[in-house]
């Protein structure tokens, strides 16, 4: 009977909850006592799942990728278990009371559900301050939101890109060679481009996860697909507000900087970094930049009462990062699979599993469709391989494997 299921409830259906998910399925599940008393519920606000990396490519046109490769239905990815093993809830969590152990839930219509929890992991992510970076709601608002900016693209002359990550150098990299030409092997800037485009960062160096002279690299290729950077400078005031956001994605805007510059965009996106989605999570359970406090080495909210865990972008756990989160999955799940055994009534089960985050210098990031920089494990990676690895199709694929728990079908 559905009511007697004990819930193991993941808030989030991207990176984190669809590999959490898989991994409990494959080798928690399948060794608890009483395994059809238990039902995992997945809780997403898309009922797709996307490959992030690509969207600084993919929102110029949909001919960039295969959609039926970048955009992948969730409970199709789950037909594979026993039917009931897994219940998809398309919604978004709205509270978590972690006393009463309640999530609550409002689906799109604007009905509500309350679902009471044995477990609960929260991998909500993070939001992008533009709508084309991302699953911010669901992959409709995603798909208007770049069809818009589709619209505005052949007539814009000036983009202005706040942020200088690896989030804004990309976009920057991938509009400047889409509207101002490839670059050769020998050509530097473009004469005169075709669309002024640029890059403000607030600190001296772009790309802060790198070394200087990876970044410096960077600025190079940038310049050559007529990208202009701007450091050393913050944005002081945009014009209209809440220009580059869903409410005002495509109006010309007047960036003011704390230098006294003003630039005039008839494009603007900011790239200025993420926000953890933990609006629904109390602040008893935050850490001091909004995303849940989470102990770094067993992956639990050790705040929230008995397995409560938290991984990905929502997690404090480590830096935002799908190759780090990838090294936390079977960490997380195996200390969740300990958990349940306990609760279980289990002995022997062993001790934790303890995390601990690779932070070498590991960042990619393509400029354009044929170059890019980076470095992996410390070492500094050529153009080539960094268009290999990732600047070919932006990860795409991985995922195939990610989504279809391919990856996961070893206990790793
Ligand atoms: C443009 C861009 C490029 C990137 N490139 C790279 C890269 O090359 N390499 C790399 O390692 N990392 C990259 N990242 C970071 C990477 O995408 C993130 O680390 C990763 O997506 C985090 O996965 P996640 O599962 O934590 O959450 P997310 O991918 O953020 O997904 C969260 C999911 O939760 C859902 N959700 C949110 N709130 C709720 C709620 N209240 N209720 C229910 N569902 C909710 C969302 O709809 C979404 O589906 C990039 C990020 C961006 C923005």
């Amino acid at each position: 009977m559905a009511a007697s299921k004990k819930n193991i409830v993941i808030i989030g259906g991207s990176y984190g909850g669809i590999s959490v998910a898989h991994n409990l399925l494959k080798h928690a599940i399948p060794i608890l006592p009483d395994q059809a008393s238990y039902q995992i519920v997945l809780v997403s606000a898309a009922s797709q799942v996307i490959c992030r990396p690509a969207c600084p490519r993919a929102l110029i046109s949909d001919e960039m990728f295969n959609q039926n490769k970048l955009f992948v239905g969730i409970p199709q990815v789950f037909e594979q278990y026993p039917k009931g093993s897994l219940r998809f809830v398309h919604a978004r969590a709205t509270n978590l009371d972690y006393n009463d152990r309640i999530v609550s839930v409002t689906f799109q219509e604007g009905n509500t559900e309350q679902i009471d929890y044995h477990a609960l992991v929260i991998a909500t992510g993070a939001s992008t301050p533009s709508p084309l970076h991302g699953l911010n709601r669901d992959e409709q608002s995603l798909k208007a939101s770049w069809h818009d900016f589709r619209k505005a693209l052949p007539n814009a002359k000036s983009i202005v890109i706040t942020g200088a990550g690896p989030t804004g150098v990309e976009t920057a990299g991938e509009l400047g060679e889409y509207l101002n030409g490839r670059p050769g092997w020998f050509s530097s800037k473009p004469e005169k481009p075709n669309v002024s485009i640029t890059v403000v960062n607030a600190g001296s160096q772009i790309l802060p996860v790198l070394r200087p002279a990876i970044a410096a690299k960077a600025e190079r290729l940038l310049d050559k697909v007529g990208v202009t950077v701007i450091k050393n400078a913050r944005v002081q005031s945009v014009k209209p507000e809440g220009a580059g956001t869903e409410t005002a994605l495509t109006t010309k805007t007047t960036v003011t900087l704390n230098t006294g510059q003003t630039l005039d965009a008839d494009l603007y996106i900011p790239a200025t970094g993420s926000k953890p989605n933990t609006g629904f999570v109390p602040q008893a359970l935050l850490a001091p930049d909004g995303r849940v406090d989470t102990n770094p080495a067993t992956l639990r909210v050790d705040k929230a009462g008995e397995r409560v865990y938290a991984i990905g972008d929502a997690s404090s756990y480590a830096r935002q990062a799908i190759h780090i989160m990838l090294e936390a999955i079977p960490v997380v799940s195996a200390n969740i699979k300990r958990d349940l055994l306990l609760a279980a009534g289990k002995e022997g089960v062993g001790e934790d599993r303890n995390f601990q985050a690779d932070v070498r210098e590991t960042q990619m990031v393509p400029v354009g469709r044929s170059k890019g920089v980076g470095a992996a494990m410390g070492y500094q990676l050529p153009s080539l391989l960094v268009w290999l690895i990732k600047g070919r199709d932006y990860w795409l694929w991985t995922t195939g494997g990610l989504w279809s728990g391919k990856q996961w079908v070893k206990e790793k």
